[in-house]
């Protein structure tokens, strides 16, 4: 795939990008081998202070970079600000937090393990190579390297193929902080070419947000060269409706976890389970406020839905769509490219689903919303939990008995009550079975890409 940024509004191709050659890759990866043994001596106030002043960069940057994001992958210009803001707010959550998340810790009776004393400290592993995706530009890598710059790693990054000038702002983001000049670095490299880094001794440890393709590529490559590897991968996050829901509201919050980054989103509601006593209601409001949202160009400030970041993209998705219609399903509204140039997909409601459609078990990636009549609350817990992903998910229900219910069994790495799945770096984010393992966020993630040593003393 060449490197190029495409705008998804019109399908022009804006900039292609040379990939580096072998020579620049090995000479990124030393700057990052020697940046990593800086950090770690350099303690936690002066990468905080570096952090604080890249935060405040890109604050200064935000209308420039917002822009550069919307004509990269087709966001909204809004949710482009607003990306940019949660990345600057988590740098800021890391330069302050990370040296309480890192503390050591005593064991309070050392004498239980012969010891005078015992603890545990956390140390840096060295260099993390970042192989990110291009739905969130800046938010998935920024949620990987402040962590990991704050432990006192340095970061790698091979980004997404479309989203090239991204990579290379943030290539020099950090630098322009005060970190030394390998702690962040990007590799203008191909996916063919990821686990030949990964196996490379400069590289200690691997995080992949993306497909679960590739996912099982990084995580392959990572197993062989026996090296610590986050994934974090794909989700079709059940978005569940019991009978004392608010529906109105239930179902204006619903459209927005579906289109929200024009549905391009890991932890995007996708499959909405609703209780046959509020079926209709909730599938009349639900069809109506999707039918009624603004699909254009993604820098205008009063639509709601953009294109598709790639044709491929968009060509994948009408498949999905097609394939159930095919075998059945019925469509309440949308299902359909509209005519013209870039990548656009209308938003699409789909229901009377069945078992031999393709996607009941797969990830719709777009602004397609696929609707289930449920009987009772195992019906839907088996219908949330039957999908081969374990992402978020999202209750609606005012009855605490079934709210603990579904808190108790539901098959994910997240549940919300009666609101949407969201990220924050205050929380832990990940999933389990094909959305991947490990966790991003709060303490948890900065704890993945450090050596937790047990210091004994007789
Ligand atoms: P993708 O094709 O897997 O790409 C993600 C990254 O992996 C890109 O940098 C890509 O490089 C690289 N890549 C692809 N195949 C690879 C391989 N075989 N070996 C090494 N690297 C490889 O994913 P996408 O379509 O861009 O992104 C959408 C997916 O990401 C969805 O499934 C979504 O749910 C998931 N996602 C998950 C989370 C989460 O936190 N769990 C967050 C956001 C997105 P190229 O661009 O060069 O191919």
């Amino acid at each position: 795939m060449a490197i190029a940024t495409v705008n998804p509004a019109t399908g022009q191709t804006v900039e292609t990008f040379a990939p580096h050659d072998a020579n620049e890759v090995d000479r990124r990866l030393d700057q990052a081998a020697a940046a990593a043994r800086e950090l770690r001596s350099a303690g936690f106030r002066q990468r905080a202070e570096w952090l604080n002043a890249g935060a405040d960069i890109l604050a200064g940057d935000t209308d420039s970079v917002a822009r550069m994001i919307t004509i990269e992958m087709g966001k909204p210009i809004g949710q482009s600000r607003a990306e940019v803001a949660k990345c600057v707010r988590a740098m800021r959550f890391y330069a302050q937090h990370a040296e309480t998340f890192l503390a050591p810790e005593a064991l309070d009776d050392p004498s239980a393990v012969g010891a005078s004393a015992a603890r545990t400290i956390w140390q840096p592993l060295g260099v993390v190579l970042a192989v990110m995706p291009w739905n969130y530009p800046l938010w998935q890598v920024i949620r990987f390297a402040a962590p990991a710059l704050m432990a006192g790693n340095s970061g790698v990054l091979k980004h997404a193929s479309n989203v090239p000038q991204a990579a290379l702002y943030l290539d020099s983001l950090f630098e322009k902080g005060g970190f030394p000049a390998g702690a962040f670095r990007t590799l203008l490299i191909n996916s063919s070419d990821v686990a030949e880094v990964i196996n490379d001794q400069r590289i200690q440890a691997v995080t992949l947000t993306g497909s679960e393709a590739a996912g099982r590529s990084v995580g392959a490559a990572a197993g062989h060269a026996i090296k610590k590897v986050v994934l974090e991968l794909g989700g079709s996050d059940p978005f569940i409706v019991m009978p004392s829901a608010d529906l109105d509201a239930a179902s204006s919050i619903a459209v927005k976890a579906r289109i929200a980054n024009n549905g391009q989103s890991c932890i995007a509601a996708k499959r909405f389970l609703v209780h046959t006593d509020v079926f209709d209601e909730f599938a009349r409001q639900f069809t109506a406020k999707t039918s009624a949202l603004t699909v254009g160009d993604p820098l205008d400030e009063t639509i709601a839905v953009g294109p598709l970041s790639t044709q491929a993209g968009r060509d994948e998705l009408a498949e999905l769509v097609d394939d159930a219609v095919r075998h059945g399903a019925s469509v309440l509204t949308g299902g359909f490219a509209p005519s013209g140039p870039g990548f656009y997909y209308q938003p699409t409601v789909l229901t009377d689903l069945t078992a031999d459609m393709r996607i009941v078990m797969e990830e719709s990636f777009g602004p397609v919303a696929s609707l289930y009549r449920v009987e009772d609350r195992e019906d839907a817990l088996r219908l949330a939990n039957q999908t081969p992903f374990g992402l978020g998910s999202s209750v609606w229900t005012t009855d605490a008995d079934e709210q603990q219910w579904f808190i108790d069994n539901i098959e994910a790495g997240a549940v919300f009550i009666n609101g949407m799945t969201v990220s924050f770096p205050e929380l832990p984010f990940g999933g389990v079975k094909a959305s991947g393992h490990g966790r991003e966020l709060a303490a948890a993630g900065i704890r993945e890409f450090c050596n937790l040593k047990t210091v004994w003393k007789a």
